[in-house]
């Protein structure tokens, strides 16, 4: 696997400045397939200070030209799609078609639309007898996770670029790989030097110094909740913008009147995507109490089809699958009954865990509370509407949903009483350009499309 032992910082690609490094370590088959450097704070220091530098010039490059810059971007991730799906199997663990498809193709879809974007885009504004002027935040920090490692790059890096900001990324230390191939096509798209930095390394170390420097004007992070308090605090102290992606519980809502077999068989893939290491994954289906029997049986059937090694990729590290585990012993342990699955990992190499599906379960057990980030499926039961909407709305979190009914309008009407960021009705389909963000404790602002180029953005208005 090729990889570099160096930061991209200014525009080249230099030794950190410790000797610290990070193993990479390839889930399916638990070798290590790479090291890279741990920076430092003094690396974090240098880049951030590469990127101060080189703000004044690209924030002044008319979003004309910085959409040329993106679109080359984009050709240069579209050339080595095949190496970035690769790269993202061997350090994540996915199976290498949902790569090409997901980890490949959804950050090119978005780099697209942020190179159309910042060209389309209304930088000024006419309001009264004022123009107000839409201009860049500043010097972003961007700290990502691991599960999505290349599209959570690029939801923060293309509408930073396009609104004008430069950016020190800060990688997740399991999927450093991915970052550094985008660090090379930034470079093979002649973006100007110090406009993009990468600093690979801990997150409490780089991470930290990257959230906490007096240089940065907004961190971007997404991660878990625990680190985004963290870091909203760092960040509310020093009079700093903040965005925050964290994590999710989201219900999936299937209506009496719905398809129930096509929602429940839609519902499981869901959760089984990425095993179950997407923040927006449907983590709760819940299912009228005259349809759940029948419910519990379809997810039993579906789960089945689910093998590990084939359909199932590994979970990201040992301590991922050790926690999952720890969550469905948890689930027997109040009472759910497990269905499909269960907590005995299947043999042989690599951090599987098997697709497990719990019935009987209720809206206060821990399964059907917090974030388990695997592939487990929860199915709880409701009695009316107002019920489903009520254990629906029963978690810390509101960042996605779906509701099945048998017309689009009745999930519609549904939907408006969900408290989250998104709702797939009958299904939905993904739009790049729709704005992904949560609702409580999910998170602060809003990633994608303009909504997301807007997080980058500093209003001032000219009164005449
Ligand atoms: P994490 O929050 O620990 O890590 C996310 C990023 O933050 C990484 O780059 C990490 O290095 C960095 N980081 C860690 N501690 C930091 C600190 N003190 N200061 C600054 N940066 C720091 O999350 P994780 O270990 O990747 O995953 C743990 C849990 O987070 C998951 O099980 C899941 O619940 C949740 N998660 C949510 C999302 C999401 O998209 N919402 C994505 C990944 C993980």
């Amino acid at each position: 696997m090729k990889q570099h032992d160096a930061m991209y910082i200014d525009g080249s690609w230099r030794p950190a400045g410790g000797s610290g490094t990070i193993e990479v370590v390839n889930p399916a088959d638990e070798q290590v397939i790479a090291t890279v450097p741990a920076g430092s704070a003094q690396d974090v220091d240098a880049a951030v200070r590469a990127a101060r530098a080189a703000l004044p010039g690209w924030a002044a490059t008319p979003p004309a030209e910085r959409a040329a810059h993106l679109a080359a971007l984009h050709d240069q991730l579209a050339a080595r799609a095949e190496e970035i799906a690769e790269t993202v199997t061997a350090e994540l663990g996915s199976p290498l078609d949902f790569s090409r498809m997901v980890h490949a193709g959804v950050p090119l879809a978005v780099c697209g639309s942020y190179a159309e974007l910042a060209g389309t885009y209304a930088f000024e504004e006419k309001i009264g007898n004022s123009t107000v002027l839409h201009e860049p935040v500043g010097v972003v920090g961007a700290i990502t996770p691991w599960n999505y490692p290349l599209h959570q790059v690029v939801a923060k890096v293309a509408p930073a670029l396009a609104a004008g900001c430069t950016v020190v990324l800060k990688p997740a230390e399991d999927t450093p790989l991915v970052a550094q191939l985008f660090a090379e096509c930034v470079d093979a798209a002649r973006i100007p030097a110090g406009v993009f930095n990468l600093v690979t390394g801990l997150g409490p170390v780089a991470g930290q110094a990257l959230a906490e420097h007096e240089g940065v004007d907004l961190v971007s992070f997404t991660g878990s909740t625990a680190v985004g308090k963290r870091i909203g605090a760092l960040a509310g102290a020093a009079v700093k913008r903040v965005a925050l992606e964290l994590g999710g519980k989201s219900a999936n809502v299937i209506l009496p009147s719905a398809d129930l077999p096509k929602a429940v068989a839609v519902g499981v893939a869901n959760v089984m995507a990425n095993s179950g290491q997407t923040c927006s994954a449907w983590t709760r289906m819940l299912v009228h109490k005259d349809r759940y029997a029948e419910a519990v049986e379809l997810a039993t059937a579906a789960a089945a089809k689910y093998v590990p090694g084939e359909r199932v990729g590994p979970l990201v590290s040992a301590r991922q699958r050790d926690r999952v585990r720890g969550y469905i012993e948890q689930g027997i342990a109040e009472g759910a009954r497990v269905v499909a699955g269960g907590p005995q990992t299947p043999a042989g190499t690599g951090f599987y865990v098997t697709p497990t599906v719990f019935a009987d379960v209720t809206p206060e057990m821990t399964i059907a509370q917090e974030e388990i980030f695997g592939p487990v499926l929860p199915i709880l039961k409701y009695e009316d509407e107002d019920d489903a909407a009520r254990i629906a709305n029963d978690t810390v979190y509101g960042l996605a949903g779906a509701v099945w009914a048998g017309d689009d309008a009745e999930a519609v009407a549904f939907a408006r009483r969900l408290d989250t960021g998104q709702v797939d009705i009958n299904g939905g389909r993904f739009n790049p350009l729709a704005p992904f963000g949560g609702y409580k404790q999910s998170g602060i602002g809003r990633e994608l499309g303009p909504h997301g180029l807007t997080e980058y953005l500093q209003t001032k208005s000219l009164q005449f």
